[in-house]
């Protein structure tokens, strides 16, 4: 019986100590101490023994339980240490580790361009007005002075959607949709996106206009030139040389195009230019009564002066980007630029 402790504390000892787990150490001191474990069983046998053997094997039994509790408690001990440092190595936050960037986007040239031109007008009085893309022939054509034979329309590549629709070539018919819902005065500027048959370096199938005009009593084109001079200056720079030249528009009599002298080369003549030293920069001129009698406002009392422009065209001489197709391509690293 002494020999069979003897063996069993070894191999019990042997087995608390080497428990790579706390799950294992459990199940060794369930092997050991638990009702069905090795020492109970001994402690079980007790009864057969001789009387006098009884105290002594007794004695060897509950040293050898303490010595396996002692054991089991330090290795449990030492396990819960283990598994708190291997946690904290798998958990530790390195706060010295660069931060991932949250990658913020920009807005678009044409937007920013168009952000700009609205908000020096906004400083003069003008509000803003939209209107639909896809456009009645009155409002873009026929109310504008341009009747079915007359010959501007060929000035006009449109896209027909049938004999009375169009994807709308100008930004002009919100001048007709605000003058017949709204009597003088008024100070509206028209931001938006226009179609027409074209596509090559300068010239794409959609792009973008701003149009403005200013109807009122005893409007001149001094006026005309006093408020497009100043938004140049505003927008070019104060010492920016600005010139009205004589041109055509079915919907304006008088009608101008303005030039500013070139902002690449400053006058002197580049190949942007075309060695003229100047560049076309937006149309404009005092509204046709024609198109006051469309809206049925009072040719006597009032007149008014009206002026449109390309947005890409702006952000290109803003920006200095020589292909307009970058604007609609949208390419990040062109666009990020503009951040
Ligand atoms: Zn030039």
């Amino acid at each position: 019986m002494k020999e069979r402790l003897q063996q069993l504390q070894e191999d019990s000892l042997a087995a608390l100590h080497s428990a790579a787990s706390i799950k294992e150490l459990q199940t060794v001191k369930v092997r050991i101490l638990g009702k069905k474990g090795s020492l109970t069983d001994i402690m079980k046998g007790m009864r057969d023994l001789a009387p006098d053997e009884r105290p002594v094997i007794g004695s060897l039994v509950n040293t050898l339980k303490d010595e396996c509790e002692k054991v089991f408690t330090e290795r449990l001990t030492q396990l819960e240490e283990d598994e708190i440092s291997v946690r904290l190595v798998r958990e530790t936050i390195d706060v010295t580790l660069p931060g991932r960037r949250t990658v913020t986007g920009s807005l678009h040239p044409v937007t920013l361009v168009t952000d700009e031109i609205v908000d020096i007008f906004s400083r003069l009085g003008f509000s803003v007005e939209e209107g639909p893309e896809i456009e009645k022939d009155f409002y873009n054509f026929e109310a504008l002075n341009i009747p079915r034979d007359h010959p501007a329309r060929d000035m006009q590549d449109t896209f027909y959607i049938n004999d009375d629709l169009v994807l709308r070539t100008h930004t002009s018919p919100v001048q007709i949709r605000t003058m017949l819902k709204q009597p003088p005065p008024v100070r509206i500027i028209a931001p938006g996106t226009v179609y027409r048959r074209d596509s090559d370096l300068t010239h794409s199938p959609m792009f973008h206009q701003i149009e403005g005009f200013l109807v009122d009593e005893l409007v001149t084109f001094g006026d005309l030139k006093g408020v497009l001079t100043h938004f140049l200056n505003e927008y070019f720079g104060a010492d920016l040389q600005v010139r009205f030249r004589p041109s055509f528009f079915p919907f304006t009599e008088p009608s101008a195009e303005v030039d500013i002298a070139c902002v690449i080369c400053g006058g002197k003549g580049c190949r942007v230019c075309g060695g003229t030293g100047w560049l076309e920069i937006l149309g404009c001129g005092m509204i046709d009564p024609a198109v006051f009698d469309a809206v049925n406002y009072d040719t006597h009392k009032y007149s008014g002066f009206a002026f449109g422009m390309g947005l890409e065209r702006i952000a290109m001489l803003k920006y200095g980007v020589n292909d307009l197709r970058l604007f609609f391509e949208n390419d990040i690293r062109f666009l990020k630029q503009f951040s």
